[in-house]
Formats: structure tokens, sequence, C-alpha cells
């Protein structure tokens, strides 16, 4: 299996007037091409570090990073990033939105747009091609925030707490969705997330990373026996709770104060 993503022995510390803060150790971990990874961690221990990072945004300060066996600083950076907000851009209607980074990188061709098309097509779109963001429900929203980095061909994708800023059963339902998309594609895909039932509804595998600075605790690999491997029907299936205890136990083994929902019972 090819791997997408390899992070070897990275270290990473923030500097500013105050001192020092300590945010990633030692991380190392990769991602197989077409898999889908998700990070949980207490609040403010170093998850949005680490996209950042992967990101190319900020450099590591000791360790390797590799994008499909190239130093990430030499790599094409090939990278989609999902953020909490949609940033979609009122004064442009959903179809040119989704065009927008393809116009950024000068991708504009007809195939480009015949694949943007054919994604709004396929994703339930096609009706709001010529609407403006706000005239689309949140999850709408996040769909076309998403393919508009999947048109773009990304070698993996980074979500860093999507589907946080949208209340609950929102965020179930258009979590499983996304979740959905990513998996059709046959996406590779880094979800970091506060939210346990998240993770083990979407990823094929959790880190669980300690407090600052950042170690990794534990991986735990996700597995269901279902037919029909949705978000949905994962979260139905007797496994999940065990998933979740197991990973709600290695996130308060040092007594962290963790800010996620509590263990089922
Ligand atoms: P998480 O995403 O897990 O909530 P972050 O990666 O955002 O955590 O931050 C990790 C730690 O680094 C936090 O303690 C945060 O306060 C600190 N931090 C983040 N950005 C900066 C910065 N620009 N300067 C100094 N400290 C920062």
């Amino acid at each position: 299996m090819k791997q997408i993503l390899q992070m070897h022995d990275v270290n990473y510390a923030y500097h500013n007037m105050d001192g020092e803060t300590k945010a990633l150790q030692d991380i190392t971990f990769s991602i197989d091409e077409g898999e889908f990874v998700a990070i949980v961690g207490p609040s403010g221990c170093g998850k949005s570090t680490l996209l950042s990072m992967i990101a190319g945004l900020i450099k590591p300060e000791g360790g390797t990073i590799e994008l499909s066996g190239s130093p990430l600083e030499e790599s094409k950076k090939n990278i989609g990033y999902m953020l909490q907000k949609d940033q979609l851009f009122e004064w442009r209607t959903i179809y040119h939105n989704v065009i927008l980074g393809l116009e950024i990188q000068h991708m504009l061709t007809a195939k480009t747009k015949a694949r943007a098309n054919e994604l709004l097509d396929i994703y339930g779109l096609d009706k709001f091609k010529k609407a403006k963001p706000s005239e689309l429900s949140g999850g709408m929203r996040q769909r076309a925030a998403l393919i508009r980095t999947l048109v773009l061909e990304p070698d993996i994708l980074l979500l860093d707490e999507p589907f946080s800023a949208l209340d609950y059963q929102t965020r179930l339902t258009v979590g499983d969705d996304i979740g959905q998309i990513i998996k059709n594609e046959k996406k590779t895909a880094l979800l970091v997330t506060h939210d346990l039932s998240e993770a083990i509804s979407l990823a094929d595998r959790v880190i669980v990373l300690t407090k600052r600075p950042a170690t990794i605790r534990q991986t735990i690999s996700v597995k269901f026996d279902l037919e029909e491997d949705t978000a949905m029907h994962r979260r139905n299936a007797p496994e999940f709770k065990h998933y979740f205890n197991q990973i709600w136990k290695e996130l308060t083994q040092d007594g962290d104060d963790v800010k996620v929902s509590e263990p089922v019972s």
C-alpha cells in the first residue's frame, strides 16, 4: 500500500515574548493511500499545530514529514484543507465558489470545470449552482466547501474540526454526509476532532494524543462488522460503545481535563 503521509519524530514549540510553549513531541505515524485517520486529544494539546505543519504553514523544529515519499518542502504539497468555517464567499455563486481554487491555481480547464459540475451533480448541489452561499443550509455549504477542495484532486484532505460550528443534530448528518463523500471518492483524510463519536464513526484508525506537549498515547484500529459501513450504522453497532470507552479511557488516563462528551454506559 502506498504511503501518502509519513511523520517521523516531529517536534514543535512556539516561541514568543513569554517564552516557549512546547506543542508537539516525537510524533511518528504514517497514513496509507485511501485511509481515513482521526486524531483526538485534549483541547489545546497541539492538534491544529500538527495540521498546520502538514499543510506546510509552519515548519517542524525537529523530525521529518514526507508526502508521497518526498520531503514536504520538496513535494507538490497537493493538500486539501477543510476548516470549521466553510470560507465560502457570499459575492460568488456556489459554482464560482467551487471553482475558486482552480482559478487561483491556474487549473481552470474544460476538464476541471466538467469535474466541478459532475461533483455538484453527484452530491445534490446541481440546483444550487447559481445560488449564493446564504441560500444554502449549513450542511450543503460544507458539501460545497468539500467539492471546492476535491476538484483540486488533493493527495490528502486535512479536516480541522470541520463540523464543530454546527449544532449537534446537524453535525451528525453533515459528518455522515461528508465522511461518505470522502469514502466514495476514495480520498486519504486526516481528521482532527475533540468529538470521539465523530472519530469512531468516520475513521479507520484513531490516534489518541496526550495533553500538551502532545505525544502519541495510543493508536486504535477501528473495525466494524457491517454490510454497509456508514457512520450512522457504526453509531448503532455494538462495537461502537467498546471503542468509545477504550478511547475515553486512554484520553483520561492521566486525569487530563478533556473536553469531550461523556462515555456511554
Ligand atoms: P488544539 O488544536 O489541540 O486545541 P493547538 O495546536 O491550537 O491545540 O495549540 C497547542 C498549544 O500551542 C496551545 O497551548 C496553544 O495555546 C499554543 N499555541 C497555539 N498557537 C500559538 C502561537 N501562535 N503562539 C504561542 N502559542 C500558541
